[in-house]
């Protein structure tokens, strides 16, 4: 048949050059991306040893004759790219043709593929070696065995981590395959005990849910958006159930698990004002695009993408996500109301809890291996939260179980908090950070239309600006006027001031102006992109603006406010990412009295 050729000099020498293989993970990624090229429905991999010690997989996809798999372990030899054929839309997971010569040169390698049941070839390979082709009785498919990786090449081995370090990866890189394919099987096992055990089911939802359990999927954000030539989909996690670490965010391009900048810098933003610096919620994330908008190309492990239209991508996809955040907190369940504890440390391996135990345990192993005199080496259970983070109930809300009634002010304490209660106990709200939260949004929402209030002065003001502020404010003077300063260059060092955002009508006009042209200089001087600065900038003008603390409030001001805190899209931190609202549980309140 001949499905595969070696590539010409002229393209390979176009191909992202570097190592493929730098660990198991690798070895088992190559591989399981090959079965899917391959049409597989099924893949299983078992390893020992973390992978360094044997990996098998084994798929039912189309198979290799004969020539073929011996021309698929020559460096440069692949199905998947003709002579003529460009880089600049791929739409196959591999296209290298150097995963199976590159793997086969450092391992005790063995190939066995069918295209058709009850025949096959057997191929052994040795550190690169053809020890022997054969004809073999074989089921159609594919199935790989390679022991004893990098053998050969002692440099590398000795980078190899703990086993359970190396099957983390594994594990990590099966669930990302497994999300980003549900209608195929997908098994991992590890010495023999089954880690993750997935059969063929019709969507992602289904495929999260056989992953991380029933409860955890209930409680996400469904993502869908859909743009001309770009479609977003996913699921979100609540921003009360992040998690300190990132592993729980999955991003796949057109079905290739991805790491890349621009993304995840649009996530960072789309939750970077509902939740803390350092706080990741759960994302399964996927953008399906023309190929020819993203080149692969750039990785040799392909874990990196560049998109044409980056700036696009970038918006839609923070777009997207903040869409899927704003339904959410319309209308949470009162489940919602608790953090999926139980889950967490599933949710952020992915992978069955099986695994995650075995991991603890090999860790801990490893840290005492390292450190025989280091304390106990997990921290105390944390103590049982008496108060829980609160995402507004929706009152009046049509969905579910009915409406649930909203919160009601009750008093002000110490001029600065709110106390309310709503049906499950005593609230209170930190008064300037709510009304930070209600403004910021106002004003966001406002800039981002091009529709900001603005307040005329009675008298033009004429200030005069350091030259590192009017610098600043000279780069972003359409920012300051989208933000409804009406401002122009007065000559020398000063601008003449005519009016500012209405928002920040009862403050000191020039104050407002200093104020977030500092902000301005110190956004500019961290991040090199101009969509952070609005945030920051109106993060600041809103925190200029809100009520403050130790400030009395009446009680019609304080029902107005909790209104209006409701109508926020994340109306339980603040634009700093602060908490704002906390609920003292009845259950907790009869408790400490004993009287349950
Ligand atoms: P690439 O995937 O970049 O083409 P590889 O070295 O991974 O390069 O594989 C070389 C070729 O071997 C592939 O193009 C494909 O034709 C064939 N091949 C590899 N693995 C399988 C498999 N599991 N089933 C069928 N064909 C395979
Ligand atoms: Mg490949």
């Amino acid at each position: 048949m001949g499905r595969i050729h070696v590539l010409p000099d002229s393209l390979i020498n176009r191909i992202a050059a570097g190592e493929v293989v730098e660990r198991p993970a690798s070895v088992v990624k190559e591989l399981v991306e090959n079965s899917l090229d391959a049409d597989a429905r099924s893949i299983a991999v078992e390893c020992e040893g973390g992978g360094r010690r044997r990996i098998r997989v084994n798929d039912d996809g189309r198979g290799m004759d004969r020539d073929d798999a011996l021309l698929a372990l020559e460096r440069h030899a692949t199905s998947k790219l003709d002579h003529q054929s460009n880089l600049d839309a791929i739409s196959t997971l591999g296209f290298r043709g150097e995963a199976l010569s590159s793997i086969a040169a450092v391992s005790r390698f063995v190939l066995q593929t069918s295209t058709t049941d009850g025949e096959g070839t057997e191929i052994e390979v040795d550190g690169g070696r053809i020890r022997s082709v054969r004809e073999a009785g074989l089921p159609r498919g594919t199935s790989i065995v390679v022991e004893r990786l990098f053998f050969n090449v002692p440099a590398r081995r000795k980078f190899l981590r703990t086993e359970a370090t190396e099957l983390g990866h594994i594990a990590r890189l099966m669930t990302r395959c497994a999300l980003a394919n549900p209608q195929r099987r997908f098994g991992l096992e590890h010495a023999g005990r089954p880690l993750l055990q997935v059969d063929p089911v019709s969507g992602l939802d289904e495929r999260i849910s056989q992953i991380y359990g029933r409860e955890f999927t209930q409680k996400l954000l469904p993502i869908d958006q859909g743009y001309e030539q770009l479609r977003i989909f996913g699921y979100a996690g609540r921003p009360a159930h992040a998690l300190a670490r990132r592993d729980g965010q999955h991003l796949f391009v057109n079905g290739r698990a991805v790491q890349d900048r621009v993304l995840l810098h649009a996530v960072g933003q789309a939750f970077g004002n509902t939740v803390p610096r350092g706080r990741y919620p759960a994302l399964f994330l996927f953008i399906e695009c023309d190929p020819s908008w993203v080149d692969v190309n750039v990785h040799p492990q392909k874990t990196e993408v560049r998109f044409y239209q980056s700036s696009v991508v970038h918006d839609r996809t923070r777009d997207a996500i903040m869409a899927a955040l704003s339904d959410g907190a319309v209308v949470p369940e009162l489940s919602d109301l608790r953090p999926a504890a139980a889950s967490s440390a599933t949710a952020s391996e992915g992978v069955s809890r099986a695994v995650v135990t075995f991991l603890e345990r090999e860790d801990e192993r490893g840290q005492l291996d390292r450190r025989p005199l280091a304390g106990p080496s997990r921290p105390p259970t944390p103590m049982p939260a008496l108060r829980e983070p609160l995402p507004f109930s929706a009152p009046g809300s049509t969905a579910g179980t009915g409406a649930q009634p909203a919160l009601v002010a009750l008093a002000q304490y110490r001029n600065s908090y709110i106390l309310a209660q709503d049906d499950r106990g005593l609230v209170l709200v930190d008064q300037h950070a709510a009304h930070e939260r209600v403004l910021f949004e106002r004003f966001l929402a406002e800039a981002a239309e091009n529709r900001v209030e603005v307040q005329r002065l009675l008298f033009p003001l004429t200030i005069e600006l350091p030259p590192a502020e009017r610098v600043v404010l000279e780069q972003e003077i359409d920012e300051f006027r989208r933000l409804g300063f009406v401002i122009e260059p007065f000559g020398g060092n000063s601008v003449r001031l005519d009016g500012i955002p209405a928002l920040g009508a009862k403050l000191d006009p020039e104050g407002l102006l200093r104020e977030l042209l500092g902000q301005a200089a110190r956004t500019k001087a961290t991040v090199a992109d101009t969509s952070a600065l609005r945030h920051d900038l109106v993060t600041s003008a809103a925190c200029q603006a809100a009520i403050k603390i130790n400030h009395p409030l009446a009680p019609a001001e304080m029902r107005r406010l909790l209104d209006d805190l409701h109508e926020t899209v994340s109306p339980s931190t603040c634009p700093h990412g602060r908490p704002l609202i906390f609920r003292l549980a009845h259950e907790e309140i009869e408790r400490a009295f004993r009287r349950r």
